[in-house]
């Protein structure tokens, strides 16, 4: 599945899913711009890279589409692959909703990544290159008490299938993975932590019919083949990362 050669952005870079994606991506031999806002620890993503052509884009997603891609276009030449990575969480259901975090998380889970990929679009257009968004199984099935969250990450999910139409003429593609659970540091920065983390926790084992949570490995392997000439005549497709989740009906 070798990547060499491939100018990869990968947003979100800095933690979690997204650190992971940046190793396995290193690892298939592609050049990375690695994105997010937070320099210490977008540095310990870089430093894990060892021998690979690496450079950080401090940059939020919600502003800076245009810096992100002229500061890859500035060290790299080219771009060949965009992951859209970054995204928040949100708490709570309709009654309970905080529509000021509703449009935090709309804005990053969503509008972030419609700005970023149009604005790297023509590069792609150059090296027929690819999208992958990182999306959730929130996206294919509802969950109660995640609605901002679902919206987004649904929204997300038809983004990916729509530009995939539109772009599959000119050799572009465009998918997702949707994960399921992954231990990372997205549920504690909104707060969820201690037992309220840890029902979740065990909730969300007992709810994937293989037993367990996902890594963060498992997701970013399933972005590099999205990522990859492997999945040459794959376009359109939201790929499960979740033990099964996704065949289960909503409770
Ligand atoms: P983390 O909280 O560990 O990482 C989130 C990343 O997004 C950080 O690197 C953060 O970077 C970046 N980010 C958030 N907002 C912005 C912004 N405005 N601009 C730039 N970067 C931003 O979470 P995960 O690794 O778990 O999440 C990664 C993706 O995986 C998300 O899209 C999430 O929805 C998805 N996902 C996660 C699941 C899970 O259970 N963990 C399950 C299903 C999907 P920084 O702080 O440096 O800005």
């Amino acid at each position: 599945m070798s990547l060499s050669e491939k100018v990869i952005i990968v947003t979100g870079a800095s933690s979690g899913i997204g650190a992971a994606i940046a190793q396995v991506l290193a690892r298939e031999g592609a050049t990375l711009a690695l994105v997010g806002r937070n320099v210490a620890n977008l540095e310990a993503t870089k430093k894990n890279l060892k021998g690979v052509k690496a450079e950080i884009v401090v940059a939020d997603v919600t502003k800076d589409a245009d810096s992100i891609v002229q500061q890859t276009l500035a060290k790299f030449g080219r771009i060949d692959v965009l992951v859209n990575n970054a995204g928040i969480l949100g708490k709570g259901g309709l009654i309970d909703l905080d529509i000021t975090e509703f449009d935090a998380v709309l804005n990053t889970n969503l509008r972030g990544i419609v700005l970023l990929t149009k604005a790297v679009l023509p590069h792609l257009l150059k090296t027929k290159g690819a999208v992958v968004n990182v999306s959730s199984c929130a996206g294919i099935r509802p969950f109660a008490g995640a609605l901002s969250y679902g919206v987004s990450k649904a929204a997300l999910d038809q983004f990916t299938k729509i530009v995939a139409l539109e772009m599959a003429p000119q050799g572009v593609r465009v998918n997702s993975v949707n994960p399921g659970f992954v231990v990372t540091n997205i549920h504690q920065n909104i707060g969820i932590v201690g037992d309220e983390y840890n029902g979740m926790l065990q909730r969300a084992i007992n709810s994937h019919p293989m037993g367990r949570v996902g890594d963060v490995r498992e997701v970013a392997e399933a972005v590099a083949f999205l990522a990859s000439s492997k999945a040459s005549f794959t376009t359109g497709a939201l790929l499960p990362v979740d033990g099964g989740k996704n065949n289960l009906t909503p409770r």
